[in-house]
């Protein structure tokens, strides 16, 4: 199997390729932008126009060398994807690092089994310094094919100091301020805010926008073989992002982490609307402190996607729904809180403001704290 097609960010992918046949293309990158928006993919097509034996006339990757066919397929050896992993269990240093590029790559040959996989880990995923020695090792040898080696480095705001290792994060730099020639590095992430300012400053940012809600549906209907109409509803409520429309698919493979932040969004939700504080305060000490940052932005987003359905049934248009199987559930809210459209609409920015928020370095409780609060205030202004 290979990776599903890229869809979109053509102005941003034309930049880049030229910048990558005239030889300007800078040596570490930021690719970032909403969750989900396709940021790794796009560094891994990247990867692949770096490693293109015979590029077409137009620039574009052949598509037919043999890099062009290991690239997509995450079989190329000079092509390295990292990426946030729960930490196994390991007795010392050195068999933490043996165990997590283990799980690196099993992570990998679950994507190469299946390109819409969405992993489930039990633990919060991090970078640890054990990671980054790996990727270290990977960087100081020659290329195994061609004359370059590209690392993709996922989720880079996992690599924060306040994460389970601090040296991590700093090992990392070591590489970033003098990384081998024949090195190019592209970091992803939707919290750049929450890098280190002495990584930002040696990365250069590239910003990838969400798609048009039309082309996410088209991707749903042609690389997932959804009904236009099912495509089109999920499309509408993805913000622009693929990625995000695959984790609101029922039985997508990251159902768990999905259905677990689902029921994050409905706690929050609940213990808003709810006439007793100590609901409120127990909701936000549920909530878990700064090591789960990826787990935290996303309950964010299913609360707004609760606000969102909470919307249509507050303005009287059940049939806007994303999840009609909690229409009861919203009903209960709106008729007992009087909760008008507006008072919503209000709750949303709400979500939004704590979002950007929570992408510093501010500490995710006190962020829930405030946030139930206001949102009890624009929900039942009326009752
Ligand atoms: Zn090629």
């Amino acid at each position: 199997m290979a990776l599903t097609p890229v869809y979109g960010h053509e102005d941003v992918r034309g930049i880049l390729v030229a910048a990558v046949r005239a030889g300007t293309l800078a040596q570490s990158l930021l690719f970032h932008g909403p969750s989900g928006v396709g940021k790794q993919r796009v560094g891994l097509w990247l990867a692949q126009q770096i490693m293109c034996e015979s590029p077409a006339p137009d620039g574009l990757a052949c598509g037919r060398c043999q890099s062009c066919r290991m690239v997509p397929r995450l079989e190329h050896p000079d092509v390295h994807w990292f990426f946030p992993l729960p930490r196994p269990d390991a007795a010392t240093p050195e068999k933490l690092r043996e165990k997590l590029e283990e799980s690196r790559g099993a992570e990998l040959a679950y994507r190469r089994a299946d390109p819409f996989h969405v992993p489930a880990y039990d633990r919060a995923p991090a970078y640890f310094m054990g990671t980054i020695q790996n990727l270290q090792r990977f960087a100081s040898v020659r290329p195994a094919m061609g004359s370059r080696k590209v690392f993709v480095v996922g989720d880079a705001e996992a690599m924060v100091p306040q994460e389970s290792s601090p040296e991590a994060a700093n090992a990392f730099l070591k590489l970033l301020e003098e990384p081998p020639a024949d090195t190019t590095l592209i970091l992803t992430s939707s919290s750049p805010g929450a890098l280190l300012p002495t990584i930002r400053s040696r990365v250069l940012p590239v910003r990838l926008v969400p798609l048009p809600a039309e082309m996410v549906a088209d991707f749903l209907e042609r690389e997932k073989g959804m009904a236009r109409a099912d495509a089109e509803r999920v499309g509408g409520i993805s913000a622009g992002a693929i990625g995000k429309a695959l984790r609101l698919l029922p039985g997508a493979g990251g159902a768990g982490v999905l259905q677990r932040q689902r029921e994050a969004g409905r706690s929050l939700l609940q213990a808003a609307t709810s006439a007793s504080a100590a609901d409120r305060l127990s909701a936000a000490n549920a909530v878990a402190p700064a090591g789960a940052r990826g787990e935290f932005t996303g309950t964010l987003e299913a609360l707004s996607l609760w606000l969102r359905d909470l919307m249509a049934v507050a303005a009287g248009a059940p049939d806007a729904l994303a999840f009609t199987d909690d229409a009861a559930l919203l009903n209960g809210i709106v008729t007992r809180g009087r909760v008008e459209a507006e008072g919503v609409a209000s709750a949303l920015l709400r979500v939004q403001e704590a979002r950007e928020l929570a992408s510093g370095n501010v500490n995710p409780q006190l962020i829930v704290a405030d946030l139930l609060r206001g949102i009890r205030g624009d929900l039942l202004r009326a009752g």
